[in-house]
């Protein structure tokens, strides 16, 4: 990874760990539990309405310039990704999402709702990931599903990844 410059580096940590150690961390509104097939996910503990703030989502930051990051890494502006910390990182996709992410500070993005969240219910954004030979298959079980874990106007893309993939001898 770019060793970034150590100033800023050192600056915008600072921040994070702040937002990091107030807020998030003691964050009870939402909780990380299994999901039964889809590993972890996040869940509501009590009812969100429409447009509420639901968590904040803050991490790791990570220079796009040589990404390092992992597959739950997110966007947060043109030059940087964020490595989520819990309970971020164990947000699942949806093609049907019932969250949106929008960036919240400098440093951290925001997890809105877009509808009614009642409690103990899943809490799901649209990762709208690019479509490469990797993308794992969907199992949100929306009726819209895309079949991928992929962006709306990338699925034809996907759809012929996927067949060349198959003709491929092992
Ligand atoms: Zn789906």
């Amino acid at each position: 990874m770019t060793t970034l410059d150590k100033q800023r580096r050192k600056k915008l940590q600072a921040v994070v760990d702040k937002d990091y150690s107030y807020r998030s961390y003691y964050d009870d509104d939402v909780e990380v539990r299994a999901t039964g097939k889809c590993g972890y996910g996040v869940y509501a503990v009590r009812q969100f309405l429409p447009g509420e703030l639901v968590m904040e989502v803050t991490g790791q930051l990570i220079s796009k310039k040589e990404y390092e990051g992992s597959e739950y890494v997110m966007d947060l502006d043109t030059k940087w990704y964020l490595e989520p910390s819990t309970p971020g990182a164990f947000m699942n996709h949806s093609c049907s999402p019932n969250c949106e992410l929008v960036q919240l500070t400098k440093t951290s993005l925001g997890v809105v709702a877009i509808c009614n969240i009642e409690a103990d219910t899943q809490l799901t954004f649209d990762y709208a990931w690019e479509a490469f030979d990797w993308n794992p298959k969907c199992q949100c079980g929306s009726r819209n599903c895309r079949g991928w874990v992929v962006a709306e106007d990338e699925v034809k893309k996907m759809k012929r990844l996927a067949k060349n993939r198959k003709k491929k001898p092992r």
